[in-house]
């Protein structure tokens, strides 16, 4: 597929025929060839979202039992089997779906009008293919009412205990389907887990923005010394704290609920210095006219963290913002290493698990920058 999914209002022509906000339409371009197929939403800024460039492809629960089926074969292929995002939305080919497979159950977030339409027949499918322990609707995200739909969560199988356990690089995880953040757990940040691996050894390692303490609980796992992880969520910290019990890591990891701006700070004028520091904060700005005070709060937490790091020691960054490109965040880095007066060595620089594909002709599938360095 080239081309971006996406079509808004003002992109749009004639028309032919009438449809209900949901439906599935044609596109063709004004010489009259045919461009795609997709879903219409006339409330939605983003008009119509195609899902397929193939003119005899029927839109049918046939079509998304396929396409499940293909993005579960591609992500086995790939070597995620236990736990991925089966379906990473316009990655996928599938705008606005996401479904997240935690082992036997699944999480589902329909973000759109015209993907919600086929809930029923995308849940079917799911059932058809994996015969889950469970299925649940995480659709309590605020997109929604652009879409002028209500946000939502519950069941969409027989009911379960929505507290699981997931297993992921040699550790186990609680992640609270129902009412942890997002899905219940970030399966992006998987691979980028495992790149920690040399620095932690034998450190002193602070880790801001934990939540559950999945970094954290790594941090001990590859042989850290001592960890606090620190997050503004009570809930978050409570199972944080569970996790370290889980695995056996309760004397190393320690997990406090705080605000990780002002602990940053204060430590940093306090003196305290440690091995690595990691920072994975949630994202900064949705919208464009924020960049800039997105940016100075990157710029912001990581001088601080970098302060915090002893010389020689490692600062572990991340940004999930979609509106801050690649680009931006190492030139934010860069200016708070110049601010900070430390040099900066590369050890590591990349992305979201490849379980969320990035889509050449999509450049928003592109979200998540990691970045390892070296603090001198
Ligand atoms: N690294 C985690 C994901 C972090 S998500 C993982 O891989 O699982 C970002 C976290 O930042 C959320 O848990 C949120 O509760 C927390 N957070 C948001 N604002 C905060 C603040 N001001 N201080 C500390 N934590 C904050």
């Amino acid at each position: 597929m080239s081309g971006h999914p996406w079509v808004f209002g003002n992109e749009l022509g004639d028309s032919e025929g009438t449809c209900e906000p949901g439906d599935i339409v044609e596109l063709y371009s004004s010489n009259g060839s045919f461009i795609g197929k997709g879903y219409i939403n006339p409330a939605s800024q983003i008009r119509i979202r195609l899902l397929t460039r193939i003119k005899s492809e029927n839109i049918d629960a046939a079509f998304f039992h396929k396409r499940i089926k293909e993005a579960w074969e591609y992500r086995r292929h790939i070597g995620y089997v236990e736990n991925c995002r089966l379906i990473f939305g316009e990655g996928d080919m599938m705008p606005a779906l996401i479904i997240d497979k935690f082992n036997d159950y699944f999480v589902i977030q329909t973000l759109a009008l015209g993907i919600e339409r086929w809930k029923d027949a995308i849940v079917a499918a799911i059932k058809d293919i994996f015969n889950p322990k469970g299925i649940y609707e995480r659709n309590d995200v605020p997109v929604r009412e652009l879409e002028g739909m209500v946000q939502q969560k519950g069941f969409l199988s027989e009911p379960f205990d929505t507290n699981i356990i997931i297993n992921e690089n040699g550790l186990k995880f609680h992640v609270d389907i129902e009412n942890g953040q997002k899905t219940g757990y970030f399966l992006d940040q998987q691979d980028n887990r495992r790149a920690i691996q040399h620095i932690a050894k034998g450190a002193d390692v602070l880790e801001a923005f934990c939540y559950t303490g999945t970094f954290s609980l790594h941090a001990a796992h590859y042989g850290a010394k001592s960890v606090l992880g620190l997050d503004i969520s009570e809930s978050a910290v409570a199972t944080a704290r569970n996790n370290a019990i889980l695995n056996g890591y309760e004397d190393i990891c320690k997990f406090e609920a705080m605000n990780a701006f002002d602990a940053l700070r204060q430590w940093g004028k306090e003196g305290k210095k440690y091995d690595v520091v990691m920072l994975d904060p949630p994202a900064f700005t949705k919208t464009r006219e924020n960049i800039d005070k997105a940016v100075t709060g990157y710029k912001e937490i990581n001088l601080r963290g970098m302060k915090l790091t002893k010389p020689g020691g490692f600062l572990v960054t991340a940004s999930c913002t979609n509106l801050v490109s690649p680009e931006l965040f190492l030139d934010t880095i860069r200016m708070a290493a110049k601010d900070a007066h430390r040099t900066l060595r590369q050890v590591c620089w990349q992305t979201q698990a490849s379980d969320h594909p990035i889509l050449w002709n999509v450049p928003a599938t592109q979200y998540l920058k990691f970045l390892i360095i070296q603090v001198m």
